[in-house]
């Protein structure tokens, strides 16, 4: 990675200089992009592009955007005296939405927008920082940040998995402490309800499953969803079998059977497999060539590009005894059955834990691809399925009267997954996004 160079030409201009990379970073081919002048107010036109609208493809259609939401989606000729934005070749695609992120501070949602990722779902996280995030995405004004959800702080046991975290929270014992608990956790800001469930586990003690199913039943008493990180089997098992909306990683610790993944199904539980992580704790190799290829490298941040590259926890990691249930190969053979027995899958990427918000949500949809997802599945997974799935209108597609939260790429990602990656303008709120790094966050000359 350290031997790609990269050469920036003036802003929204970028080249890199194929055969000098190419010899470095094999991983991706060469970028010409010319995006031609930027836009300064939030109502445009982009011409003659290819249109991804969460459910499929459109060819050659006319996008209009006015005061930062779609107006129209066709080949009438668009309203004239309004900037236009040549989409021959392109594919514009809804703003990405990362299913599974930590968001620690406002920079998280700064990285994740340069990505094209303009909604965040925060799986834990302080929630005195998130809510000070939240409130903006109601809004359609400019802004260099993603919109945030927020889990806040999660359920879990005392001494459970999240309490090494250092953040402040009540903990859970019984399962009468539920209706309480979930009250007060909506009225501290939580969008969800996250419960961190571990039957078996080494290092950590976990909720009891009457105490997870009267918290599952508390939040839809409320009206909210929850959902449930898991990483066993057994874990997965109990947690569909109360209710739960969603799971929030897959499991590896044993391979998924036929049944199990109908009973998925057909209680309409989500996943998002997070399968960047368990790539990542093995030390794949997967995180070095997102950070090595030419069309994500010169948008990664310093911090960013040290997560990606790091090694895994190694065996005698404090953590070890937990980690070990983390496989990807078992991970990507229950996504593909799940796909199969036609389980809704979100694009998730635990983000920043060895990863990069943002850049990790193209890694995210390559795997997904790997695990036998078509690349319309695997853009679906990280725009519509979300957006759906935790009720969040407007967001995840291209569709009238939808906010302007627009990606534009070279080439067709619908042939290539990658593709996604050749980024030629972002669109928060119809703003457009500048993608240059603040001069703090620029990477030394190599
Ligand atoms: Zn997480």
């Amino acid at each position: 990675m350290s031997s790609c160079s990269v050469r920036r030409a003036p802003r929204f201009t970028l080249v890199i200089v194929g055969a000098l990379v190419a010899s470095a970073c094999t991983s991706a081919p060469a970028v010409v992009v010319s995006a031609g002048a930027p836009v300064d107010g939030n109502s445009f036109v982009v011409r003659n592009v290819r249109v991804f609208d969460g459910d499929g493809t459109r060819e050659r259609m006319n996008v209009v955007v006015a005061a930062g939401r779609i107006m129209t989606i066709g080949r009438t000729t668009p309203p004239s005296g309004l900037p236009v934005i040549d989409g021959t070749g392109r594919t514009l695609l809804p703003g990405l939405i990362d299913a599974h992120a930590h968001v620690p501070s406002a920079a998280s949602l700064r990285n994740a927008l340069r990505f094209g990722v303009t909604t965040e779902l925060d799986m834990l996280s302080d929630i005195n920082v998130a809510r000070t995030l939240t409130p903006r995405r109601d809004r359609l004004d400019r802004t260099d940040l993603a919109d945030l959800y927020s889990a806040g702080s999660p359920f879990t046991s005392p001494r459970g998995l999240g309490t090494q975290f250092g953040l402040t929270f009540s903990t859970i014992s019984r399962p009468d402490e539920a209706a309480a608990l979930v009250k007060g956790r909506l009225a501290e800001g939580s969008d969800y309800i996250k419960i961190l469930y571990e039957p078996g586990a080494p290092l950590f003690t976990t909720v009891s499953r009457e105490t997870l199913a009267a918290v599952i039943a508390a939040a839809h008493a409320a009206g909210v969803l929850a959902v449930v990180h898991i990483s066993s089997i057994q874990g997965a098992r109990d947690a569909v079998r109360a209710g739960v909306d969603g799971l929030v990683h897959v499991f590896s610790d044993s391979l998924i059977d036929e049944a199990f993944a109908r009973e998925i199904a057909e209680r309409k539980v989500f996943v998002s497999p997070t399968l960047s992580i368990f790539g990542a704790f093995q030390s794949n190799g997967f995180g070095s060539a997102l950070a090595a290829d030419v069309r994500i490298a010169p948008f990664l941040s310093p911090a960013q590009r040290t997560e990606l590259t790091k090694a895994g926890p190694g065996a005698d990691h404090p953590m070890a005894p937990y980690l070990v249930r983390f496989d990807i190969a078992r991970a990507l053979e229950n996504v593909r059955m799940l796909k199969a027995a036609g389980v809704r899958l979100l694009a998730g990427t635990d983000a920043p834990n060895l990863t990069a918000h943002g850049a990790s949500v193209h890694g995210e949809m390559e795997l997904l691809t790997q695990a036998g997802l078509t690349p319309v599945e695997a853009l679906a997974a990280a725009t519509r399925a979300p957006a759906e799935a935790y009720h969040l209108a407007g967001r995840g597609r291209i569709a009238l009267g939808a906010r302007a939260d627009l990606v534009l790429v070279d080439g067709n990602p619908l042939v290539d997954i990658t593709a996604t990656r050749a980024i030629v303008r972002v669109f928060k709120n119809g703003f457009e996004v500048t993608r240059v790094l603040s001069p703090s966050a620029t990477p030394p000359a190599r």
